[in-house]
């Protein structure tokens, strides 16, 4: 929320994010890079069409009303033997895009798959920016430190808020042993008041 305002008081380009969370868009950012997909979209192999996670679970409900939904955490449990009891207890029938048949996968980059064109936004922007801020995260996934490494080689300075050591710790301008929000939301108070 905090980076929302710093965005909206003009201070910031945007947010490069890891989390597939969407919880940056739910807070208000505009301009969001999700690197890594989002969990709440679901996209067709074949032609590329992006839909919902919530349309994807009311036609496979729909398709499958018979089998076993358990909603409560707690009691799932996953093992072979639960995989098989589960397999079991009902004839799934997967849906398909609804374009053109191609099979569907939720909109989230697994490993070995290509980066979404959202790094290639998010690498521009760095290439322009005077500051980079690392704000909660060890930099240990490679899309993150890329980006901070276009950062300082167009000359921005880099500072990183974050709970033990990043990956780019020794290129810091400004290095906070501290967490996103206590650091984050009172520097936006003082930032724009
Ligand atoms: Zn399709």
């Amino acid at each position: 929320m905090a980076l929302a305002r710093l965005e909206e008081a003009g201070l910031l380009t945007g947010v490069a994010t890891q989390n597939v969370d969407r919880l940056h868009s739910r807070a208000g950012q505009r301009t969001v890079w999700e690197l890594h997909g989002a969990y709440d979209r679901v996209v067709c192999l074949s032609c590329g069409r992006m839909t919902s996670r919530a349309d994807l679970d009311e036609r496979l409900t729909a398709l499958n009303p018979d089998c076993p939904r358990e909603t409560d955490p707690a009691r799932v449990s996953i093992t072979p033997e639960a995989d098989r009891a589960a397999a079991e207890a009902c004839d799934f029938t997967p849906v398909m895009c609804e374009e053109c048949g191609g099979l569907l996968k939720p909109d989230i980059v697994f490993f070995g798959e290509g980066l979404p064109p959202a790094m290639d936004e998010a690498m521009r922007a760095a290439g322009h920016c005077d500051v980079v801020l690392v704000a909660g995260s060890s930099l240990a996934v490679l899309t993150g430190l890329w980006i901070v490494r276009q950062a300082l080689a167009s000359g921005a300075e880099l500072v990183v808020i974050n709970r033990g050591p990043t990956a780019a710790d020794q290129l810091a301008s400004v290095r906070v042993e501290g967490g996103t929000s206590e650091f984050l939301a009172p520097l936006t108070d003082r930032l724009i008041g």
